[in-house]
């Protein structure tokens, strides 16, 4: 057993990135120290503070990690979870610094955690825990808009930002850009709209883009397109939820989809709206009438697919499962679910892996949208919509005249529309991921580089090498 490995005989997590990482390394000729400043944590806080429930003092965990301050601020989730440890903070901040870098979001990596179950807490007292979390970070200058971002992760969502942002207000009144000290907002309290949908969105159009590539799809033995395809998703929290309607919608077939309690199956497909209404009003998805279930919720990695999106946590497809793995792509919504060993046993099996470092960078991006929005105290779109309108209108009006044809009236209504918020959110989260897309295979292609994984990882220490390059280390 190397030092690296616990005793379960798997690495830790945190040695899994590191892992990752020497591999691009190897792609890369720099001076070794600065590549191990690039792969080491700057700064951790780990913090214990006390909450009444009821009449008991709790004393809660709770960490906040940045990774790397190349970029500031650092930015990325909070996940409160019973499983939350240090070394998984540590490991989820290296992740967002790889992640922006790959997708040109100008943060640093960030993660932060509390160690509860919110299943099992009343909302009253994770709002208490949520606002006592966010004055310690305060108190240690841990969150402000230009130092440390935080954002929804896993067993979060726009209801604790609100809080966040709220406890933040009351600590640093008349602080002009405070709205900006987290993302993953409502819409209400200063968010922008499409981030609740973005990170699924991302890896809907992260694996589509995929998808067209000819070379890639004959290589694993598929036709071109996702229509048609079969998907398997793990997860179906924020994530999991939208990827999967983002992809029925498309037109691919839903197989299987996987939560804790079990999982449901029909090969020819699930309504996942209707899976949905189901999991909202019986709370699970088990015993869907048009489904049958699998009671051991792990077996549904395994199924035939050609496609596969764990979308839950880490660390699910480790190294006594990954030759049972029979799809063909995995797209990685999740952080981390692939230890490195059974990443080794998937490569070697022909699997194209779309890596998480960039398959889900889709939150952060729209959270830098967000971020931005905040800064600027304007909605996107507030200023050019009706212009551009006018503009459309004067052009309809010469074609009109030049084609002397009228245009019908639900043609005129798609031709006048001016861009609206959502719209732009959107087509920038679009172009973003296809970009990000091809700069990853270009120099896979280029350094002749085996995998994604490590092609992502070369393009992103490349670029942190050149803010550092630019930087230069002070004093
Ligand atoms: N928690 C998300 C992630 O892991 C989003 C982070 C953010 O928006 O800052 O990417």
């Amino acid at each position: 057993m190397s030092k690296n490995q616990n005793k379960t005989g798997s690495y830790g997590f945190f040695n899994c990135i590191e892992k990752n990482f020497d591999k691009a390394a190897q792609f890369i000729s720099i001076e070794k120290g600065l590549l191990e400043q690039i792969k080491a944590c700057n700064s951790v806080y780990r913090m214990h503070f006390p909450v009444k429930i009821g009449k008991e003092i709790k004393v809660i965990e709770a960490y906040r990690v940045q990774h790397s301050h190349h970029k500031l601020p650092c930015k990325g989730g909070i996940r409160y979870s019973m499983k939350v440890n240090q070394d998984e903070i540590m490991t989820l901040a290296a992740l967002m610094t790889y992640k922006c870098a790959i997708v040109d979001v100008p943060f640093g990596g960030a993660k932060g955690g509390i160690k509860i179950d919110p299943q099992t807490i009343s909302s009253e007292n994770i709002e208490k825990i949520t606002r006592r979390y966010t004055s310690e970070l305060i108190k240690k200058n841990f969150i402000g808009p230009g130092i440390d971002v935080p954002a929804p992760d896993y067993g979060t969502g726009e209801r604790e930002m609100s809080w966040i942002f709220d406890t933040f207000l009351s600590l640093r009144s008349g602080d002009v850009d405070a709205l900006a000290c987290v993302t993953g907002k409502p819409v209400s309290q200063g968010g922008v709209r499409g981030r609740k949908e973005a990170t699924g969105l991302g890896v809907f159009y992260g694996i589509r883009e995929l998808c067209h590539v000819k070379e890639d799809m004959y290589s694993v033995g598929l036709d071109v397109g996702l229509v048609g395809k079969k998907i398997i998703i793990q997860g179906l929290g924020n994530v999991g939820y939208h990827a999967a309607s983002f992809f029925h919608e498309s037109g691919a077939i839903i197989i299987a989809l996987a939560e804790r309690e079990g999982a449901i199956y029909n090969k020819k497909g699930l309504n996942v709206s209707k899976v949905f209404l189901h999991l909202k009003n019986n709370g699970s998805i088990l015993n869907f009438p048009e489904a049958k279930n699998i009671k051991n919720t792990e077996k549904a990695l395994e199924l035939e697919c050609d496609i596969l999106i764990p979308a839950a946590l880490e660390n699910v497809i480790h190294k006594n499962n990954a030759n049972r793995i029979k799809a063909k792509i995995i797209g990685e919504a999740a952080n981390g679910p692939i230890t490195p060993e059974a990443d080794e046993i998937l490569d070697k099996k022909g699997v194209i892996i779309v890596p998480d470092i960039y398959l889900n960078a889709g939150g952060v991006t729209v959270s830098y949208f967000e971020w931005l929005k905040n800064l600027s105290h304007v909605r996107y779109g507030r200023m050019e919509k009706k212009f551009r309108e006018n503009v459309n209108a004067e052009f309809l009006k010469v074609i009109e005249t030049v084609c002397k044809k009228p245009i019908s009236i639900e043609e005129k209504k798609m031709i006048l529309r001016g861009p609206r918020e959502i719209d732009l959110v959107r087509s920038g989260l679009e172009d973003t991921m296809i970009n990000g897309f091809h700069k990853i295979c270009d120099l896979k292609k280029s350094l002749k580089i085996e995998n994604m994984r490590t092609a992502a990882f070369v393009l992103s220490i490349n670029k942190i090498i050149d803010s550092y390059e630019r930087l230069g280390i002070f004093p």
